[in-house]
């Protein structure tokens, strides 16, 4: 049976008519579907038990089940969730004092292979749908209102998969999630973050979204990058600059470079240099993410002298650099820690 979330708020106008209702009830279904997330037409109170049952009988809602809850020290929350053919993605809830930001996953694993990354240890199973990005951001927002009386206010698409690979229905969930008969936040607060692919960046670009980019760079030195992100072959650092001072003349918000520091990869003072160098050619600041370890040692040694280095010399340089905290990492819910757990059920 067809999943009525996949229709459009045309195709469920068309939908009533042919079964000679009106119209109007495209606006009453479209608001329990998308903005109340309601997963049943039992809870759609507002339209008559004979209708409710009509659509019983025509369509289902694909469920998303929390399959383990986990809580971390610092009330980061980690869920894995289980979608309807029983695969498993991993959503995130973290809090900071006023905020509650949600990680939602894009895809069930990832095509990519960059090295420190344990997502890129199960291979890209499928794309995650529209209605199951949804149900990832609802499902963090009502946890929000549960553990900390406030819905959730920021969202990042920084969990499994790459969303840049999965266009179509990441471009459609933000358009869920932002308009006002969706669920109404605004679009400043979400952030895509990709690894860098140059046509999709532009085309973004191209939408008519104020949302936030992040480009997660680990070093700007092209052999580098192309050792520890190997698909980036593709991609040059120079095209991906194209593309990202494409994004800024459309979209005039600054991008913000992720970077982790390993020593032995990228803690020499050219490669502090290098990154200097590029973020001066667009406006940007720098995210030094601490590193989470997925034991592959090569990316286990850490340099505290070239952290403080990095920041040193960026602040000098002007380019804003904030130190980001892990958050989460005694439950493995910490950047690139997701679906450990989940390749372990693959096996
Ligand atoms: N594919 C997208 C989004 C998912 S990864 C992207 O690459 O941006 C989210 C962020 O976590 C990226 O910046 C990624 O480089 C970073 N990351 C991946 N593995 C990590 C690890 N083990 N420790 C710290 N950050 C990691």
């Amino acid at each position: 049976m067809k999943d009525i979330r996949t229709l459009s708020r045309e195709d469920l106008k068309s939908y009533f008519q042919s079964i000679g209702e009106s119209p109007f009830r495209a606006k009453q279904v479209y608001e329990w579907l998308w903005n109340k997330n309601k997963h049943s037409f039992e809870e759609m109170t507002n339209l008559s038990k004979k209708l409710r049952a009509h659509l019983t009988k025509d369509f289902v809602i694909l469920p998303l089940a929390v399959d383990r809850l986990q809580k971390s020290k610092d009330g980061t929350i980690k869920n894995g969730v289980k979608l309807h053919d029983g695969l498993l993605v991993e959503s995130v809830l973290i809090p900071t004092k006023k905020r509650t930001t949600a990680c939602i996953s894009s895809q069930v694993g990832c095509s990519l292979n960059c090295q420190f990354c344990a997502t890129a240890r199960l291979k890209r199973m499928r794309n995650l749908e529209i209605a199951e990005i949804i149900d990832q951001v609802a499902l963090i927002d009502r946890q929000s209102k549960i553990y900390f009386n406030r819905p959730l206010t920021n969202i990042v698409f920084m969990g499994m998969g790459e969303p840049l690979m999965n266009y179509k229905n990441v471009v459609g969930a933000i358009r869920k999630i932002t308009r006002p008969e969706g669920m109404g936040k605004a679009e400043r607060r979400i952030t895509v973050s990709t690894s860098g692919i140059p046509k999709m960046i532009k085309m973004l670009a191209e939408e008519d979204l104020k949302v936030k980019l992040a480009l997660s760079l680990h070093s700007a030195v092209e052999k580098t990058r192309n050792e520890i992100m190997p698909f980036s072959v593709r991609f040059s650092l120079e095209k991906i600059m194209e593309s990202l001072q494409y994004w800024h003349s459309k979209v005039k918000s600054k991008i913000t470079f992720e970077y982790c520091i390993w020593k032995g990869i990228n803690d020499r003072e050219e490669d502090i240099k290098a990154l200097v160098n590029y973020c001066k050619r667009v406006p940007s600041k720098v995210n030094l993410i601490r590193y989470n370890s997925i034991g592959e040692g090569k990316f286990d040694h850490r340099n505290l002298y070239a952290e403080e280095r990095y920041a040193e010399v960026l602040e000098k340089n002007n380019i804003t650099v904030m130190v980001r905290k892990s958050r989460g990492n005694d439950i493995d819910a910490a950047c690139g820690q997701l679906a450990n757990r989940s390749a372990e059920s693959l096996n």
